[in-house]
């Protein structure tokens, strides 16, 4: 049970992931979670992510590859996991390829939420996350019960950097230039599903709880 969730930024990725997790047990790795985190941490690693994540760029090939390659070690990821975010170049499809037959296992499904780009600018800048567990919120769509707050643990939430309309208009063209060429690579192995993005959210479960049935 492998899994991965394509879609430009705002598309819905990390609000419907907690859900296929939970309900099949699938471990969640998050690249955009793992670099904030490690930017937050002022790693090595995200020292040298950092200039490309403000500017909405993607960070090189080889970070993300080797963040994933050693996540998939940990022990919650031995019975299957969700990549939300990865891959999003085709060379890290190819590399993900390459680590999974090693392991034995393969992609089984391919998540695509397709939206149209007009609609992602009111997500994005509405946007706000619990930075820890990377539960998002919405101003207007899905707003927290106090304005602020996490719901579950009570603490702050956080508009990221990169989700002003500027930044957007890079991560797009990132989106559409290196992102939706993967879409066609596993689209040849026939493992695609593609998702109506642009309803409201529990549709969109409804939407991805029947693909994976
Ligand atoms: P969104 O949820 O808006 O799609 P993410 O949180 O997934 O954004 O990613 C935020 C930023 O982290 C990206 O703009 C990019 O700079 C970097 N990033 C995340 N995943 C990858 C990846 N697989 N390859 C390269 N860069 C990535
Ligand atoms: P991604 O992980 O793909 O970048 P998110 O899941 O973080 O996207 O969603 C982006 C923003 O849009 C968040 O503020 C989220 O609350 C909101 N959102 C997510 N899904 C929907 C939806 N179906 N309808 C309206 N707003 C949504
Ligand atoms: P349908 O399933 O009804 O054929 P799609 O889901 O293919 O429709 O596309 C719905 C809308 O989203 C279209 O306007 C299309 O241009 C746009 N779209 C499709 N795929 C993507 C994508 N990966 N990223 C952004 N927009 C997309």
């Amino acid at each position: 049970q492998e899994r991965g969730q394509g879609g430009p930024p705002g598309s819905g990725k990390g609000t419907q992931s907690p859900i296929i997790k939970d309900e099949y047990c699938l471990c969640h790795l998050a690249t955009g979670d793992m670099l904030r985190a490690a930017v937050a941490a002022k790693t090595p690693l995200g020292i040298k992510a950092k200039e490309a994540m403000d500017n909405g760029q993607l960070v090189s090939d080889d970070l993300v590859v080797g963040i994933i390659d050693e996540a998939l070690k940990k022990p919650s990821c031995q019975k299957g996991f969700i990549l939300d975010g990865f891959p999003r170049t085709v060379v890290q499809a190819q590399k993900l390829d390459e680590m999974l037959e090693k392991r034995g296992v393969k992609v089984d499904k391919v998540l695509n939420f397709a939206i149209d780009d007009a609609i992602l600018e009111e997500r994005i800048t509405g946007r706000w996350i619990h930075p820890s567990s990377g539960r998002s919120y919405h101003s207007k769509f899905a707003p927290p019960k106090v304005p602020g707050i996490d719901d579950v643990t009570g603490e702050p939430l956080i508009q990221r950097k990169d989700d002003t309309a500027a930044v957007l208009k890079s991560r797009l063209e990132a989106f559409h230039k290196q992102t939706e060429p993967v879409i066609d690579y596993y689209s040849h192995k026939n493992i695609v599903a593609n998702l109506h993005a642009d309803k409201p959210p529990q549709e969109v479960t409804a939407e991805v709880q029947k693909v994976l049935s």
